[in-house]
C-alpha cells in the first residue's frame, strides 16, 4: 500500500498516476484548503517579464492536457492569452527573442503578442473530479495514516512545517480577486504585470500578489488594493469584487517540481510554485517510475 499525504493538485496527480499503474493507494488529506483550492489555474506557456518559455513546458503540457481532458472535457478551457506590451523597451525585448518563441506565437500586433496553447484549469472542479475518479478506481480515503510507504504532497503547509529536513524554500503568498465587470466584454486572458482571466457570466479572476515575508496572514486589505490596481491597469470599467482569496505557492527551485526520498520518512513531491497545473500530471508519472 502507498499512502499519499495531501490531496492538492500534486497529491491528486500522484495518487491517480500510481493507481493507473496498478498500485493500491490510500490518500490522507487534512481537509485544510491548500493553494490548489484557490489557484486561478492559468496555463501560460511564456509567463514572466522576460519572454522565457516555461521550463520544459511543451513536454509537461503534452502529458498534462490529455490527463485533465480524460477526467472531464470542460475542466480545461482553451483561451487565447494576450501578453500586452509594457512599453517600448519591453516590445524591443520581445523582438530580440522572437526567433526562440515562434512555436508559441499566434499573432503579434500593436497591443501585444497572443500566445498559442494557453487557458485555465478549473482547479476546484479538477480536485472534485480527481477524488471521484480515485474512489471509483478503488482508492482508499482516510483521516489518518495506517501504514505503507508514504509520499508527502503537503504543499506549502509541509514546507513551512519542515516535514523534510534540509529543504530550503521561498514559498510566496498570493492574493487574488474574483470580480464582476458587466460592461467589459473581454474574452481573452490578458497578462502584463499580472493577469485577468474571463471565467464567464461577466466574472473575471484577477491577480496575483507575491509576498515572501509574511506568508501566513491570509487575505489583507493591502493585497486587495494591489490587485484592484492591477485590474484598473487592464480596464477602466466599473467592477464589483465578489471574492477575495489568499494561498501560499510552494516554491523550492523556481516552479520546478522537486521529488526527494528521505530515509525513514518516505518521498516528498513538492515545489510546484506558480505552475502546478503545467507540471503536476508529469510529476505524478515521474513518481510512478521512481517508487
Ligand atoms: C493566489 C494564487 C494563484 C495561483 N494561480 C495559479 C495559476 O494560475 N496556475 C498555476 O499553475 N498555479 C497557480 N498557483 C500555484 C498553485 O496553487 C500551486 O502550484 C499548487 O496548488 C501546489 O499544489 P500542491 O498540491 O503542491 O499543494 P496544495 O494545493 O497546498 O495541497 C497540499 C494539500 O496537502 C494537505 N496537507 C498538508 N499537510 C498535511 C498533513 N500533514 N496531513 C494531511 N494533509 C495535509 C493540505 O491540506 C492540502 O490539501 C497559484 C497559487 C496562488 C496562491
Amino acid at each position: 500500500m502507498v499512502e499519499v499525504i495531501g490531496f492538492g493538485i500534486a497529491g491528486a496527480c500522484v495518487a491517480l498516476q500510481l493507481q493507473r499503474a496498478g498500485h493500491s493507494v490510500r490518500v490522507i488529506d487534512d481537509g485544510q484548503a491548500g493553494s490548489s483550492h484557490v489557484a486561478a489555474g492559468l496555463v501560460n506557456p511564456v509567463a514572466g517579464r522576460n519572454f522565457e518559455p516555461s521550463w520544459e513546458v511543451a513536454d509537461a503540457w503534452s502529458v498534462a492536457l490529455p490527463f485533465y481532458e480524460e477526467l472531464g472535457k470542460d475542466l480545461f478551457q482553451h483561451v487565447p492569452i494576450m501578453r500586452l506590451w509594457r512599453d517600448e523597451k519591453d516590445h524591443a525585448k520581445f523582438i530580440s527573442k522572437r526567433d526562440q518563441l515562434e512555436a508559441w506565437i499566434e499573432k503579434v500586433d500593436d497591443e501585444g503578442v497572443t500566445w498559442k496553447g494557453g487557458g485555465w484549469l478549473d482547479c476546484p472542479a479538477f480536485l472534485d473530479a480527481a477524488k471521484e475518479a480515485f474512489l471509483k478506481g478503488g482508492g482508499e480515503w482516510s483521516d489518518l495514516p495506517k501504514g505503507g510507504s508514504q509520499i508527502w504532497c503537503a504543499g506549502a503547509a509541509g514546507l513551512l512545517r519542515e516535514d523534510f529536513a534540509n529543504i530550503v524554500h521561498r514559498s510566496a503568498k498570493g492574493e487574488m480577486l474574483t470580480v464582476k465587470v458587466p460592461e467589459w466584454n473581454e474574452r481573452r486572458i490578458l497578462t502584463r504585470n499580472g493577469w485577468v482571466i474571463p471565467i464567464g457570466k461577466e466574472h473575471y479572476r484577477v491577480g496575483a500578489t507575491y509576498e515572501w515575508d509574511d506568508v501566513t496572514s491570509g487575505s489583507t486589505a493591502e493585497g486587495r488594493a494591489k490587485v484592484e490596481a492591477l485590474l484598473q491597469s487592464f480596464t477602466a470599467c466599473d467592477y464589483e469584487v465578489t471574492d477575495h482569496v489568499a494561498g501560499v505557492r510552494p516554491i523550492i527551485n523556481r516552479s520546478q517540481p522537486v521529488l526527494l526520498n528521505q530515509d525513514g520518512k518516505g518521498w516528498m513531491v513538492n515545489g510546484l510554485g506558480s505552475k502546478g497545473v503545467i507540471y503536476a500530471p508529469r510529476v505524478g508519472l515521474e513518481m510512478v517510475e521512481r517508487i
